[in-house]
């Protein structure tokens, strides 16, 4: 993992049609340490997933800085794994062909990255079903193929939205061991977006509290844990 910095990070949105401009981040500061899992909570609205998508280089901040390691964010990078909350494999791609295309598309398929694929789809409970189309698989096991395909490329850093939220109670559960599972496997630094406080504290090193007053970070929360 790299440690993330953001330094006085606004965002704007500008409205088409003349409406009033939408302020979603008011001059954040925030570090990461490298390794660091780090859960996002907040109200709907509060700002989260802007920030999540600033420091994935999706957005432009309005102004400020954004840092992952010594590389100032500028645009998507291979070394930033992202996860949405709903799962956005192709349907027409098996588990695998889905989990090993940014890698292709890199030119970097090389044995290396099968065989982390491979460790992964293993960790993930997904072995015998590589060979499966996204539609035969549940929702849980598509957004565990998400996330393996999030990590093949061995990015810095992993970015989670909301990954489980439109999931039942109980795959959610198994799904944070699973989680905790490959990370611990290979720390990253992460950032997990959730609505859940008890899978936030459950995660995580530390929780980030917003407000939606708009797009301020409230406070910062140590966990103190006891992590399986
Ligand atoms: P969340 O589940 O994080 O609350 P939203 O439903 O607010 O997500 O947003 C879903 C998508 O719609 C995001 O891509 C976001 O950027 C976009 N979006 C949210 N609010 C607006 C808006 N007022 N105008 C245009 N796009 C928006
Ligand atoms: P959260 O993820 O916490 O639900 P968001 O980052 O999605 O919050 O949104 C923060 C604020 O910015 C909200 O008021 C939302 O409506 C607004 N917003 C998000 N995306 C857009 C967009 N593309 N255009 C205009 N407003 C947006």
């Amino acid at each position: 993992g790299r440690a993330i910095v953001l330094d006085g990070v606004s965002k704007t949105y500008d409205v088409k049609g003349g409406g009033a401009p939408v302020t979603a981040l008011t001059s954040v500061d925030l570090t990461l340490r490298a390794g660091e899992f780090f859960s996002l909570v907040g109200p709907s609205g509060c700002g989260k997933s802007t920030l999540l998508n600033v420091v994935a280089g999706l957005l432009d901040a309005s102004t400020g800085q954004t840092r992952i390691g010594d590389r100032t964010v500028s645009g998507p990078d291979r070394a930033t794994g992202i996860v949405f909350q709903k799962a956005t494999l192709l349907t027409w791609l098996t588990i695998e062909e889905n989990v090993l295309l940014p890698s292709k598309i890199a030119k970097r398929l090389d044995d290396e990255t099968r065989a982390r694929a491979d460790h992964l789809f293993e960790l993930a409970g997904l072995a015998d079903f590589r060979k499966r189309y996204p539609s035969e698989l549940s929702g849980g096991m598509q957004q565990r193929a998400s996330i393996v395909r999030a990590l093949v490329g061995d990015p810095d850093v992993l970015l989670m939205d909301e990954p489980f939220s439109a999931l039942d109670e109980f795959t959610r559960e198994g799904l944070n061991d699973e989680l905790m599972r490959l990370w611990t496997d290979s720390p990253k630094t992460v950032v997990f977006i959730t609505h859940n406080i008890a899978e936030a504290v459950y995660l995580s090193d530390r929780v980030g509290v917003m407000t939606s007053r708009p797009g301020t970070l409230k406070e910062i929360v140590d966990v103190p844990l006891a992590r399986p």
